[in-house]
């Protein structure tokens, strides 16, 4: 008597059958014996059993499979097509109605909802799915484990990932076009303890306003991004932590930028944005294609207009430097809290000051905050789902080195001293920014403090 059932799905996904069953004992075939962490959840969901697990070959494998799938006398087919069993299985499961039809709507619902991040968890009973909307995490729902594999099966599919593999991490990108929706995304996959945790960043969406206005920048910074734009040559750097809308800033100033007299050469990680006009390239780990390696290439591309996804390590910085300082503009993005870090970033990095000051014109820090809703005041209403807030705006720090500063840090200005003079000559910092965004009820005290902190 069999008192134990596995579904196909997850059988055909994890490579493993029931061999036997009774009442106290199972017995299970596995494609790999060694995935231990598979054995010990079998062992977690039925904790009443004595669970034993042994290999078993392809072949054994795809019979079983094909009983679980009640088809007639497997065994008679040739082995070549039994080799491929596990994998068609797969390719049905990606393929079929409940997979195709839930994945749709996770899409359209991550779309409607302006979700930047898809996350589809499993955990101990469920999968868990969640959107980042508006930077945060929010719960959707939970859909069953098995509709979990359905789906993961399918985005292996749609992304041309290895369908059969669910024991090791795989990174892909999908492109979908449906009558529905257009869809891009970048997507991890990695193996975790009740199964598999999948998350997609999407590309490219067409919600997101890329002019430098729509971002939410004030005025006064509007016009010192002007100054910016009309630069010829120099390094500008856009700073912040992960998530502060960095990305989003320079595709809106490359935008504004480009015109048919000039070359603009991007290097991202990855491209979020598709701009008409403009040579993006990927990087690519894989095949060596580095921030620092791509750089090194484009130089006899004959751009006008580089950009630098990230200065990640010092080959990037001397790199960025010598473009600078032989007659392009730079833009890069560097991780610092604010303006004035980011000169003693890139000396930590090893770069002498007197390069710096040669070369450094600007540096715009921002962070992204959330608006307050406008249909409710922040009281919280549907069409905030209840959080008050409403889409994003940036608050921003933007600094240009003036000749008397470039000297300044020429001659190695300590932090303290910068900070100093910056507070004397009026400089506005992010506080400021923000103190000014609250005024006008663009956003709350308690989301600046949530984003910055308590004022210093
Ligand atoms: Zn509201």
């Amino acid at each position: 008597m069999t008192a134990i059932s596995l579904s196909p799905v997850f059988c055909a996904a994890n490579g493993i059958v029931i061999n036997s069953s009774d009442d106290k004992n199972i017995s299970l075939g596995m494609l790999h014996p060694e995935d231990t962490v598979l054995q010990a959840r079998i062992k977690k969901e039925y904790p009443q059993y004595q669970c034993g697990f042994t290999a078993i070959t392809t072949e054994e494998f795809n019979i079983k499979l094909s009983r679980l799938y009640g088809e007639e006398n497997p065994g008679g087919t040739p082995a070549a097509a039994n080799e491929d069993r596990r994998a068609s299985a797969i390719d049905k499961i990606a393929k079929d109605a409940p997979a195709v039809n839930t994945l749709n709507g996770i899409f359209l619902e991550a779309l409607a909802k302006n979700a930047s991040d898809i996350h589809i968890e499993a955990e101990k009973e469920n999968a868990q799915i969640r959107f980042r909307i508006d930077g945060m995490l929010v719960f959707i729902r939970t859909i069953t484990q098995e509709r979990a594999l359905e789906v993961s099966a399918r985005l292996k599919y749609l992304a041309r990932l290895n369908t059969i593999e669910n024991r090791r991490p795989q990174d892909g990108h999908l492109a979908l076009q449906t009558s529905d929706y257009s869809l891009d995304a970048r997507i991890s996959i990695i193996p975790a303890i009740w199964g598999e945790s999948i998350v997609l960043r999407l590309l490219n969406r067409s919600d997101v306003p890329l002019s430098v206005e729509a971002l939410g920048f004030s005025a006064g910074h509007q016009e010192h991004i002007k100054t910016i734009l009309s630069m010829t040559s120099g390094l500008i750097l856009v700073t912040g932590p992960t998530g502060s809308g960095k990305t989003t800033t320079l595709a809106a100033v490359l935008k504004e930028l480009h015109t048919s007299a000039i070359k603009i050469i991007s290097i991202e990680d990855p491209v979020e944005y598709r701009i008409d006009g403009i040579t993006q390239i990927q990087v690519n780990e894989e095949l060596s294609l580095t921030f620092d390696a791509a750089l090194r290439r484009i130089f006899r591309q004959d751009p006008d207009i580089i950009m630098v996804g990230e200065i990640r390590d010092i080959e990037t910085a001397e790199l960025a430097i010598r473009a600078a300082m032989t007659g392009h503009l730079v833009f890069a993005t560097l991780h610092t809290n604010n303006a004035s870090e980011s000169v003693f970033r890139l000396h930590n990095m090893g770069l002498p000051f007197y390069e710096i000051a040669a070369v450094l014109k600007a540096v715009i820090a921002q962070r992204l905050i959330r608006k307050r809703c406008t249909a409710c005041n922040a009281a919280g209403c549907p069409a905030c789902v209840g959080t008050g807030y409403s889409g994003r705006t940036v608050i921003a720090e933007i600094l240009l080195i003036t000749t008397t500063l470039a000297d300044s840090i020429s001659r190695g200005i300590l932090a303290e001293d910068m900070r100093h003079t910056l507070a004397q000559s009026g400089h506005r910092t992010l506080y400021d920014d923000a103190e000014e965004k609250v005024s006008r009820g663009i956003t709350t005290g308690k989301e600046v403090q949530r984003e910055l902190g308590a004022p210093q």
